[in-house]
């Protein structure tokens, strides 16, 4: 895949409308491509993040376009993704709070 080619299909990425095919050449091509990886990120910052820092939350532009890079990835090799992960650390926490609370208050 070329550079030409990479920015036309970074919009079909964004909206998750490539096949498992489209995306590796697209990872691999990112992965060795400064310019067309900073091209993405501009795309990804406009589509993603604005909502996401609307909604708050803190956004590390790096780290969630990897996430995304190699979550599309993922999809394809195994179902307990990284969001697996996620949800899980997420629902230790929130017990961890709950427990916190009850240990204050009783
Ligand atoms: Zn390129």
């Amino acid at each position: 895949m070329d550079c030409l080619e990479a920015e036309k299909k970074i919009p079909l990425f964004l909206e998750n409308r490539m096949d498992e095919k489209e995306i590796r050449d697209f990872v691999e091509h990112i992965e060795t491509c400064p310019e067309c990886r900073e091209e993405l990120a501009i795309h990804f910052l406009a589509s993603e993040g604005v909502a996401i820092i609307e909604e708050g939350e803190s956004f590390d532009l790096d780290k969630e376009l990897d996430e995304r890079l190699y979550g599309s990835l993922k999809k394809y090799e195994s179902k307990s993704s990284l969001w697996t992960g996620l949800w899980m650390t997420e629902g230790i926490a929130i017990l961890i709070i709950i427990a916190i609370f009850l240990y204050a208050f009783l």
